[in-house]
């Protein structure tokens, strides 16, 4: 069968490379110039089950109501003239109640451990590089009575297989010693020991030269304007290059999936939820990190990748732009420094923003689109990367008329 993937993100190559692997012939086309040139550009690279906790939670309203006012929150509405980010928040705080969030959780936590153990094959399979670090990752707290609450929430998590072992203080310290210069701000941690990390632009690059090796076409620079329907059946995508036929089509467009399945009247429940990074050269920290974590009171991940240290923050639920200013980054470089002694007027940094695109449950949607031979693998919000190759195994199963090795229950299209 010949299988068009819409999009050379990190969700797209990921499910061009498993549809190859069955034995299908499979173009990919992406308007960017390269693979992973949207969201899947600078993301913080955590591959962590050990975060899989539901955004939509008991505590999220309060947090985007306050955000009107201060500019402190861990997420921050701004609300805009838009009906599609209306009906994505009304469905957002639908999922807030404490019950849709264990339950979100629990499916996400599943899922991205299944997943983390498809990326570890695809890496034995294709022995590609994408600076990648095992050992776990590091989720901190500054005071006692977060860590307290945190490590009784992450039970969710532990029902569903995960360890996650709870440090003191100095446990933190002996286990990253990355983190001495803010040893008086920490009060102490969870380790997730299977966690892990690694650079999702570099793999998903590498993994797209791969599939090309396989006998993939890699279509870049074309924009795919709309979908030609016949009787029934998506026939061929228009793009600004031509027409390309196939026999079937997997949308993996992002936070833009929405704008084109909107074409053929399908609803998809994705909206932006921007997110900054910066990336700086370890040489300059003081005391660069041996594994990646998050700094959980100001939400600060933060990822050792080769030579260079990945931080990101923020959730902004406000629009499709990404678009950044110096004072976007000013917080969370003050918060890195007390942390690793780094990166204020530093060299070589990297400033960038991106769109994460959010369903309301945070679950993507991987299914059969209410088109017959039109399938989905979208809205993977903020664990695109950890969820990745996990989601592409499924939908290469839906796609072969299997059913999916892992349960899609929660991922489901409901038109
Ligand atoms: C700040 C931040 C931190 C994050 N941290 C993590 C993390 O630590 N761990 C984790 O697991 N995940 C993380 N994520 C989430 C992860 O990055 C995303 O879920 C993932 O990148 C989404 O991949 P995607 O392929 O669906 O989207 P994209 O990477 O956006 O790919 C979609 C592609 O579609 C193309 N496209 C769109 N429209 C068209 C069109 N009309 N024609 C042609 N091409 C088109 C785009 O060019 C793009 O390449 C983070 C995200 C952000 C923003």
């Amino acid at each position: 069968m010949h299988v068009v993937v819409l999009g050379a993100g990190v969700i797209g190559i990921t499910t061009a490379y498993q549809l190859l692997k069955d034995g299908h012939r499979v173009t990919v086309i992406d308007r960017g110039d390269v693979p992973a040139s949207f969201t899947s550009y600078a993301n913080a690279g955590l591959v962590a089950p050990g975060h899989a906790y539901a955004w939509g939670s008991p505590a999220a309203p309060g947090m985007m109501l306050r955000s009107l006012l201060r500019g402190d929150q861990a997420i921050r509405f701004k609300p805009r003239l838009s009906r599609r980010q209306w009906r994505w928040t009304r469905a957002f705080l639908a999922q807030c109640s404490a019950e849709r969030a264990a339950a979100n959780t629990r499916i996400k936590t599943r899922l991205c451990r299944y997943a983390q153990a498809e990326l570890e094959k695809v890496v034995a399979e294709t022995g590609i590089g994408y600076d990648g670090r095992g050992g776990g990752l590091l989720y901190f707290y500054r005071t006692p009575e977060r860590l307290e609450a945190a490590s009784a929430r992450a039970d969710l998590l532990r029902a569903e297989g995960l360890e996650l072992r709870r440090l003191s203080r100095d446990e933190v310290i002996a286990t990253d010693p990355g983190l001495a210069l803010a040893r008086g701000r920490i009060a102490g941690g969870l380790l997730a020991p299977s966690d892990a990390s690694g650079d999702a632009h570099l793999f998903t690059r590498a993994l797209a030269v791969h599939c090309v090796g396989l006998g993939a076409d890699l279509r870049l620079n074309t924009e795919i304007r709309s979908l030609t329907v016949k009787r029934g059946e998506v026939t061929a995508a228009e793009t600004s290059t031509g027409s390309v036929a196939g026999d079937a089509f997997v949308l993996c467009l992002g936070v833009y999936s929405p704008h084109l399945a909107e074409t053929l009247k399908i609803d998809l429940p994705i909206y932006p939820v921007k997110g900054y990074s910066v990336t700086v050269t370890a040489a300059d920290l003081d005391t660069p990190p041996a594994i990646g974590g998050v700094d959980e009171e100001n939400l600060l991940a933060y990822c050792p990748m080769g030579n260079r240290l990945r931080l990101t923050a923020t959730a902004e639920i406000g629009g499709y732009s990404t678009a950044h200013r110096p004072a976007d980054f000013r917080v969370m470089l003050a918060r890195a420094q007390e942390i690793f002694g780094c990166c204020l007027g530093a060299s070589g940094v990297t400033y960038w923003a991106g769109l994460r695109p959010m369903t309301p449950t945070g679950l993507p949607i991987v299914d059969r689109a209410p088109i017959a031979n039109l399938w989905l693998n979208t809205g993977h919000g903020h664990m695109g990367w950890t969820m990745s190759n996990g989601c592409a195994r499924m939908v290469a199963d839906l796609v072969g008329q299997r059913a999916p090795s892992h349960s899609n229950e929660g991922m489901r299209h409901e038109g």
